[in-house]
């Protein structure tokens, strides 16, 4: 079996849909405790590259391996997230009738024992557990008030802090700070930067200022495949990439 250092590995994956080579000849390597940005047009294949490393979709071609030895091709979506990779989408799909608190008893306790996990009391280790993910996801303060009553930004906090719950070795993240504000956009970059000193993490994202606020090494995807890898200044500097994103 094949073994890396590296917590992500895809060599030359692709995958079509109908013939038409959505990921064509991919390859990027994610080191432990690393956090990289994802650019892009839009059609890159950075949702499609998303997918296959969670096992919503299957390459036709290439390897993918997770910390070191895993081979997330052989392995379903379920599976894969038991595995210990979490993804987060871009809408937030808190419990808003339930408290934040609540929604992380939920969330630590899984899916099969989430409604028991509310009747009972918490382990002295959960309690520890769920005061340290409210403080990484700023929320302490806010800890009784059901989710509802959350801005969008802290819902997108209270869905991250949801995925810490289940303790990922990586976290995909896709396009956090669309519609917040420049404070939360702000606070969401130290955040994150805090959850990458202990896991890896993978952010995809449009919004540049953002990515500067990272300050991590960029992959800038075009048509499934690596334009240009880099800081953001090498990338945004990149010929190929400015025809790409001011169009042709
Ligand atoms: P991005 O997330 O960077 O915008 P996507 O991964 O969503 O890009 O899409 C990459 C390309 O693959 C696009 O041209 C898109 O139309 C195509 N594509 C993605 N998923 C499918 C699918 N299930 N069926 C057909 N084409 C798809």
């Amino acid at each position: 079996a094949k073994t890396t250092t590296s917590i992500l590995y895809l060599d030359g994956v692709s995958v079509s849909f109908d013939g038409f080579r959505a990921i064509n000849n991919l390859s990027l390597v994610l080191e432990p405790g690393e956090m990289r940005a994802i650019i892009g047009p839009n059609g890159a294949g950075k949702t499609t590259m998303m997918d296959i490393i969670t096992g919503k979709t299957r390459p036709d071609e290439g390897e993918v391996f997770f910390d070191g030895r895993v081979d997330l091709t052989k392995h379903d979506e379920s599976e894969i997230a038991m595995l210990g990779i979490g993804r987060k989408f871009q809408k937030p799909t808190v419990f808003e009738s339930h408290t934040v608190e609540d929604n992380l008893v939920l969330a630590l306790a899984g899916p099969r024992k989430a409604i028991p996990a509310l009747f009972h009391r918490q382990t002295k280790a959960e309690r520890e557990r769920i005061d340290e993910i409210l403080q990484t996801i700023r929320l302490t303060a806010r800890r009784d008030e059901l989710a509802a009553a959350l801005s969008h930004g802290q819902k997108q906090w209270l869905e991250i802090g949801m995925l810490l719950a289940q303790d990922p070795k990586l976290l995909l993240v896709d396009e956090p700070v669309a519609g917040m504000t420049d404070a939360e956009t702000e606070e969401t970059a130290r955040l994150l930067r805090e959850i990458a000193q202990t896991r890896s993490v993978i952010v995809v994202e449009h919004d540049m200022q953002f990515v500067r606020e990272l300050d991590v090494k960029v992959t800038c995807l075009h048509e499934g495949t690596v334009l240009a890898e880099g800081s953001l200044d090498q990338v945004s500097g990149d010929s190929r990439v400015i025809e790409v994103y001011l169009g042709r």
